[in-house]
């Protein structure tokens, strides 16, 4: 069995991270947090109480919001009695915007899917191909509609059903790193948690941030992309099912999970990148439609897209070797042509 856990899925390019430009030197934070590796740079402003703040948060979300952690917000939630709990007001608000990505992609973003990803074993890094009538019983009590918002700040879980955050934390983990950077007046920053990324400010020369976007094929490169994204503010994020994944019996099995079949989506897609240049809440918005896209496949992903339910952009990997940029980041990317993908703008 092979894991691939920590891999950034969207690195900067190195160039940018250790920038010195006519402005301060950026300073820069690491973080292990959520089970990934975090960089964090920064310049101008408060920068250095930026960083600290920011690397406070970034552990106090791992602590709240992990499934694995028996004393998290979440883990209280999935083990009270009668499955109800007040979860305070941070959690109530993001398992309600969870349950509104659901209700928008057609269930293709799950967060009840806990018990699933756990038969599979990704929770616990315990890999296994669980039997269909075991999956079939699990699969009774996933859907939003087990998860019921009460008053207040009140959560509860219908019995059987589970939640993991797993696929928006780190989104919202940078919505709120973007905010302390706004805070604290930071002029130049590049924050990457694992495969999603903010930027701020552009860098310190005054060009945009460039912003590598990993070959799904060659997961092991660190510097093998599909393509190059240059932006100067907003939010990447990447989804793949090359991020983590066993192999049995020569078949691959991943973490991203269809809801509709309780096994990994098979849509056909091998990575995809959600950008948007939008400022509050968007990198929690592009986390959810990354893993969402994923499940969904080229064809429902674009028509997602092209229905303008979110304002984003997207790159899209194909398993048959193809690279789709929608048309708003015609300008803003560029593919590598040794990647051998044949590239398309969608529009
Ligand atoms: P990563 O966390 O590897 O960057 P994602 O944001 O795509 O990637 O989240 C994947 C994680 O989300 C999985 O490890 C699992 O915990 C959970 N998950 C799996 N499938 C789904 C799904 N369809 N909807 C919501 N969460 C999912
Ligand atoms: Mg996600």
């Amino acid at each position: 069995m092979r894991r691939f856990g920590a891999l950034l899925a969207a690195l900067l390019l190195a160039g940018g991270l250790t920038a010195c430009g006519g402005e301060a030197e950026m300073q820069s934070a690491q973080v292990f947090a959520m089970d990934t590796v975090m960089i964090l740079t920064a310049s101008g402003g408060e920068t250095e109480a930026a960083l600290k703040a920011a690397e406070d948060e970034l552990y106090r979300l791992d602590r709240e919001l992990s499934r694995t952690r028996e004393s998290s917000a979440v883990s209280r939630l999935n083990s009270a009695p009668e499955g109800a709990a007040e979860v305070g007001e941070e959690l109530r608000d993001l398992i309600a915007r969870a349950l509104d990505f659901s209700d928008a992609t057609g269930g293709a973003f799950d967060i009840t899917l806990a018990p699933v990803s756990s038969a599979w074993g990704f929770t616990e890094d315990a890999y296994r191909v669980p039997a269909r009538e075991e999956l079939e019983e699990l699969m009774a009590h996933v859907g939003a509609e087990h998860v019921h918002l009460g008053d207040g700040t009140a959560v509860s879980l219908d019995p059987g059903t589970q939640i993991d955050l797993g696929a928006i934390a780190k989104g919202y983990a940078s919505d709120v790193v973007a905010a302390i950077c706004r805070e604290n007046g930071v002029a130049h920053s590049t924050v990457s948690l694992g495969g999603n990324v903010w930027v701020c400010g552009g860098n310190p020369e005054g060009k945009p941030w460039q912003i590598g976007i990993q070959d799904p094929a060659r997961p092991e490169e660190a510097d093998a992309y599909v393509g190059i994204l240059r932006m100067s503010d907003g939010f990447a994020v990447t989804s793949g099912g090359y991020q983590r994944y066993f192999e049995e019996d020569g078949k691959l099995y991943h973490h991203i999970i269809d809801p509709a079949t309780g096994y990994p989506a098979e849509s056909g897609l091998t990575s995809v990148t959600v950008v948007s240049e939008g400022t509050e809440g968007s990198g929690t918005m592009c986390d959810a439609l990354s893993t969402a896209l994923f499940v969904m496949g080229e064809e429902r992903a674009l028509d997602f897209w092209r229905s303008g339910t979110f304002d984003f952009e997207a790159i899209l990997v194909t398993e048959d070797g193809r690279l789709l940029v929608t048309a708003g980041l015609e300008d803003s990317f560029t593919p590598d042509e040794t990647a051998g993908y044949a590239y398309e703008v969608v529009s």
